[in-house]
């Protein structure tokens, strides 16, 4: 029996596992990647067919650059995969000028030189007059580099070209528990034990149960398909492009239109009704009315097109960190463990520049931006 396993684990195989799986296949690292179910499946956080991609972080200026490398490395595994994960149709920021999403959207445009186009109350009530009753002041941005990735496509491609490159997975296998040891760490499994150099740990609200300690939230967060009244054709995604859309009364509603089998999807940002603690473990993801009814009677008056219930509605888990950041990093800089987790709600754009961050730590590689601000160590 040898002595090592593998010379690095990666356990989680949701958006953020899988791409760090892909990275360090891509380069010859002899890497095994653990899932508990099977990669692309709705119990976390990356499934809904569909996530916004844009290079205006509001979130962190640090976090342009790490969008600009996700938009490449998404392309590279579009290339291997041989399938279309990113549809850069464009999107859409709308609220007031001086905001955190409109607002916020000119102030990194302008600080990262990325192409946006500033369109008045007027013009952007002619362009898209599926939004209505935008008020006077209310201004929209338009970026062209926005647009839609596909979440189970994504995590299914990225797990797909690291084992044609070879890498190890085994799927429907929890893992137990993480015991660092002299070299390395020990990973268990009701099935086995696997001993390797390095572990990195990309289970998203699952991080708690395997590295303690940090001060993560998790939180249940639902995501609501609706469909038009009447004509469908006005929703469309390349006339309902992706959007976040701040309101008078503080409230952000987001969402993309109907492409294919999929219907015009809508959630609300910050609505405290609709976000609540969850046990990843124990809870179960039944959905009612608590998960629409805010954003529905939102909607009566933001986008009247559409019919006021949900036609389908399912329930996502995020992890949410105190300032907001992600958790990415050596916790007490161990050689032996690595950490990526706190999404957020923001961080799925980011998951191949993740994926390659990690690989090139796992790797003593440069880093190709500064991730300092999310260092664990932090808290
Ligand atoms: C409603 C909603 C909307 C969002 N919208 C956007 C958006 O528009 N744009 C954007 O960029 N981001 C968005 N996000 C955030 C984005 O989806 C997440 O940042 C991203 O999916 C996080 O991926 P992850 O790999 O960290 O977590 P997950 O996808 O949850 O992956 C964790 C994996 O670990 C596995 N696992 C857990 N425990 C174990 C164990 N013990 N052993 C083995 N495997 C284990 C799980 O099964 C899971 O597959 C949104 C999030 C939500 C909830």
């Amino acid at each position: 029996m040898p002595e090592w396993d593998a010379e690095v684990a990666v356990v989680g195989l949701g958006a953020w596992g899988a791409s760090a799986l892909w990275r360090l296949a891509s380069r010859g690292v002899d890497v095994l990647g653990i899932e508990r179910y099977q990669p692309g499946h709705a119990l976390g956080a990356s499934h809904g067919g569909s996530r916004m991609f844009r290079l205006t972080c509001l979130e962190h200026p640090g976090l342009v650059p790490l969008a600009r490398r996700s938009l490449e490395l998404w392309r590279e595994l579009e290339s291997d995969a041989g399938e279309t994960l990113l549809h850069q149709v464009g999107g859409l920021l709308i609220g007031p000028p001086d905001g955190s999403v409109a607002g916020g959207t000119l102030r990194a445009a302008a600080e990262h030189g990325i192409e946006v186009e500033r369109l008045g109350s007027a013009e952007l009530r002619e362009r898209f007059p599926q939004h209505a009753n935008v008020p006077d002041g209310h201004i929209g941005v338009w970026e062209p580099s926005a647009g839609i990735l596909r979440p189970e496509g994504a995590v299914r491609a990225a797990v797909r070209v690291a084992e044609a490159a070879g890498a190890r997975v085994y799927r429907d296998t929890a893992v137990s528990a993480l015991e660092l040891v002299p070299g390395g760490a020990v990973v268990r499994t009701s099935a086995r034990t696997l001993r390797v150099r390095q572990v990195v740990v990309t289970v998203g609200a699952w991080l708690s149960s395997l590295v303690p300690g940090l001060p993560i939230e998790v939180l249940r967060m639902p995501i609501t398909w609706y469909r038009p009244v009447g004509d469908r054709a006005p929703f469309a995604l390349e006339r309902f492009p992706v959007f976040m859309r701040e309101r008078d009364n503080g409230l952000i509603v987001w969402g993309s239109g109907w492409e294919g089998r999929y219907d015009v999807k809508l959630g609300l940002e910050n609505a405290d009704e609709h976000r609540r603690p969850l046990d990843p473990e124990t809870d179960d993801r039944s959905v009612g009315p608590d998960d629409w009814s805010k954003l529905s009677a939102e909607l009566a008056t933001a986008i009247p097109g559409l019919e006021p219930l949900p036609a389908k509605v399912g329930v996502c888990m995020l992890a949410e960190t105190p300032d907001g950041q992600f958790v990415l990093g050596r916790p007490g800089g161990d050689a032996r463990l690595l950490i990526a987790g706190g999404c957020n709600a923001h961080g799925f754009k980011h998951a191949s520049g993740i994926g390659e961050a990690l690989a090139r730590w796992v790797t003593g590689e440069p880093d190709f931006c500064d991730l300092s601000f999310t260092n664990p160590d932090r808290f």
